[in-house]
């Protein structure tokens, strides 16, 4: 099939979606109204900068889906985030709640701006006035934001706070919060714990011993740092890792628990002692077994597809594969586990968040984790056995069973 590189981030998840939709035999109207977010707004965010000029962003809330529970997703800060891009990644959180079987819908918010280049208290009043402008759309039973790329405990802290201010004091509103303000333990690692768990489930499935592959990383933020620490301290071998400005490789592996501090006092990937400098784009195509793509979206497209070695591709970012990549990844042979389950560890620890918000009440860490692994590895094992037994891709898989539990709650619901 050829597709248009024009297309946007939605158009391609929307093309997931419609095979999806085929493959189920939705009606026209059913797929019209799980394509289309049911709510979006976009607001300016007007911040007076430290040396007195006032600055305007844009900030958006896309609400895709709210069939199955409270809308759920993060809030993204990127120069150059747009609505298109927040629609898919909102989309994919429909999906991805549902796959992994949460009660909730799927959102996303975003402010185009480069965080980088905003001192912390310049932060703090942009984040206090996009989430004054989004107030109306946001509550602990409709809509429940998170960090994302950009944004972390720091940001949700704010969030809290901005919204306690007009409702009382309201912990459920925002999740991965710092654990001092009722953030959950292990919220932090939990999509890099997620990432671990499901390639040590999966190995045996994939072909691949753990201990032995050789494991490359892009993408050293959350994600990508903390899978690169779980996987290491489980005695995986992670040959290669790379950040914004590129990374670093050594095929006997690398020392992540250095390459941290290194990362810690220069906040760079690359310099790092421990390996040779090399670019993200020579480490998505390094002979290895499992890359993990855990940064930005759209890395692997029809350009550079033919030319992957590795033999399994874990999803740790949102989107990182076009449809053309993943098609041509699918016709040589490579395993593809798909963002919507790989990167799900951390709304997973988000929805035991919200619920030991709501009740006032702590989980040990031990817990959390638990509760994790039996959660991902459920949906994984969903995933595996419909691929088997359909003869499906994984993703496609992944993307049959959120589609049809929506769907499913639409008909039940009755609401149409
Ligand atoms: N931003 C994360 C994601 O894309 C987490 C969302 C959440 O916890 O609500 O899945």
């Amino acid at each position: 099939m050829v597709i248009s590189h024009q297309m946007t981030a939605f158009e391609e998840v929307n093309l997931l979606f419609d095979r999806s939709s085929d493959r189920l035999n939705l009606s026209n109207g059913l797929r019209e109204m799980l394509r289309r977010p049911w709510r979006e707004l976009q607001v300016q965010v007007p911040v007076r900068m430290d040396d007195g000029h006032i600055e305007v962003f844009t900030g958006y809330r896309v609400q895709h889906n709210g069939a199955r529970g409270p809308y759920k997703g993060g809030v993204r800060y990127h120069p150059a985030v747009d609505l298109e891009e927040v629609r898919a990644l909102a989309s994919l959180m429909t999906w991805k709640t549902a796959l992994v079987n949460l009660p909730y819908g799927g959102a996303k918010g975003a402010v185009q701006v480069d965080p980088a280049l905003l001192s912390q208290p310049e932060l703090n009043r942009l984040t206090r006035r996009y989430t004054l402008n989004i107030e109306h759309l946001i509550a602990p039973n409709r809509d429940i934001p998170a960090p994302d790329m950009g944004t972390n405990s720091q940001t949700m802290a704010w969030m809290m706070d901005a919204y306690g201010q007009l409702h009382g004091y309201t912990p459920a509103i925002v999740t991965g919060k710092p654990v001092e303000l009722g953030g959950s333990l292990g919220r932090e690692a939990a999509t890099g714990r997620g990432v671990g768990y499901l390639l040590m489930e999966a190995a045996q499935d994939l072909e691949i011993d753990p201990q032995g592959a050789r494991i490359v990383i892009q993408g050293f933020g959350n994600v990508g740092s903390w899978a690169a620490r779980l996987l290491h301290d489980s005695g995986c071998r992670i040959v290669a890792v790379s950040g914004v400005r590129g990374g670093v490789y050594n095929e006997k592996g690398l020392d992540i628990p250095a390459l941290v501090d290194h990362y810690r006092e220069t906040r760079s990937v690359p310099g790092f002692s421990g390996g040779e400098n090399i670019t993200n784009a020579e480490l998505l195509e390094l002979d290895c077994e499992v890359l993990v793509p855990a940064a930005i979206g759209n890395v692997i497209t029809a350009e550079n597809a033919p030319r992957i070695k590795a033999k399994v591709v874990l999803e740790g970012a949102n989107h990182p594969t076009t449809p053309e990549g993943d098609d041509i990844m699918t016709d040589r042979g490579i395993k593809v586990l798909p963002d919507i389950l790989v990167n799900s560890g951390g709304v997973i620890v988000s929805y035991f968040e919200w619920t030991q918000n709501l009740q006032q009440f702590h989980w040990e860490e031990d817990r959390v984790n638990e509760e994790l692994r039996k959660t991902i590895v459920r949906a994984y094992h969903e995933v595996r056995d419909r691929a088997a037994s359909e003869g499906l891709t994984y993703r496609q898989a992944a993307f049959d069973i959120g589609v049809q539990r929506v769907a499913q709650v639409i008909e039940l619901r009755g609401f149409l």
